[in-house]
């Protein structure tokens, strides 16, 4: 089969002709139908992450049809479509998980970092991390959901019930959570790079309430903050860009550092937090909200070959909405 690989950190993703996966015990074959390209692909391609597999296959935002089971796997049918997020395996037993909080399991695997992914013409996966997709959803509109959609949730979530919103960062995760904060009946208030206007229009015809630029302050102060640009310097802007008591997320899973700030910021009860991974309850939430809500993704679709060049426009912002390989 027909992959994209990636040999060394550091290094251009390359063509390869590679042995097609087999099933394993309580593993789906499925034949890629998409795959979104997640900023967390370019920290692995970046060397940002350590110790990815290698070679590997990038990608954990597919969108797949099943086309064998592994021994024991009866979760899905032959022809049934189904949707593979970056958790792609967590060990059932340590604190974390047994707490309910398997997002930060010690022993977790990730889709496309140890795992080998979506940019390639087959994959496999383990069936109790693959998630049925609603048929609303087209195979390309429905990849973002699967990282964007279901991490973004996952952030939002954390930001608790802010009524008025900031998001730092317009692209994929942004895209789809002002839609989901717009049903929820939450104000947005979008924040891009300084002088991107077309990401601004982008934001105020998804229902922002505002949008400028990254270094300016909204005209009301923030309930919460939710930040999905790899930029450290967005903290202690955010920071003070929101209210006392508010909560500042950071929803990457790599960020330049953060630079040192005057304690004011964050004083009055506010809070920084992270956010790691999901958990499959976020993956069920979100995938049942997403049709109800009406979510649609903006989509720019490339073919599998051209992968390097979908990594290079998300890396330069050349991108509105979320970038998705075609095999
Ligand atoms: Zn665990
Ligand atoms: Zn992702």
């Amino acid at each position: 089969m027909r992959a994209q690989l990636l040999t060394a950190p550091g290094r251009q993703l390359a063509a390869a002709e590679v042995p097609p996966p087999q099933p394993g015990a309580g593993q789906v074959l499925l034949e890629v139908r998409a795959c979104a390209v997640c900023r967390t692909d370019l920290h692995v391609v970046d060397g940002e992450l350590p110790h990815p597999k290698l070679p590997l296959i990038p990608g954990h935002e597919i969108v797949g049809t099943v086309i064998e089971n592994g021994k024991g796997a009866d979760r899905f049918a032959l022809g049934d479509r189904v949707g593979v997020p970056w958790l792609g395996w967590t060990c059932g037993v340590c604190d974390y998980c047994r707490g309910g909080r398997e997002n930060l399991c010690d022993n977790a695997r990730f889709t496309g970092y140890q795992i080998d992914g979506g940019y390639a013409e087959l994959t496999v996966a383990d069936q109790r991390y693959c998630f049925a997709i609603d048929p609303s959803f087209g195979d390309v509109e429905a990849a973002p959901l699967l990282c964007a959609g279901l991490i973004g949730y996952r952030t939002l979530r954390l930001a608790g019930d802010a009524q008025r919103l900031g998001i730092y960062g317009f692209g994929a995760a942004a895209h789809i959570l002002a839609q989901v904060a717009r049903y929820q009946g939450r104000e947005v208030y979008a924040f891009t790079r300084p002088g991107d206007t077309a990401a601004q229009d982008f934001a105020r015809g998804l229902g922002a309430a505002w949008a400028g630029n990254s270094d300016e302050k909204p005209p009301k102060p923030l309930d919460a903050a939710l930040i999905f640009a790899p930029v450290g310097p967005l903290v202690p802007a955010a920071l003070a860009a929101t209210r006392k008591g508010g909560t500042v997320v950071c929803g990457g899973i790599h960020m330049s550092d953060i630079p040192a700030f005057p304690y004011r910021l964050l004083w009055e009860e506010r809070v920084i937090r992270s956010v790691a991974n999901l958990t499959r309850r976020d993956a069920d939430e979100f995938l049942a909200l997403a049709p109800a809500a009406g979510i649609t993704t903006t989509t720019q679709t490339y073919p599998l070959a051209e992968a390097n060049r979908a990594l290079s426009d998300l890396r330069s912002g050349a991108l509105q909405g979320a970038a998705v390989l075609v095999p």
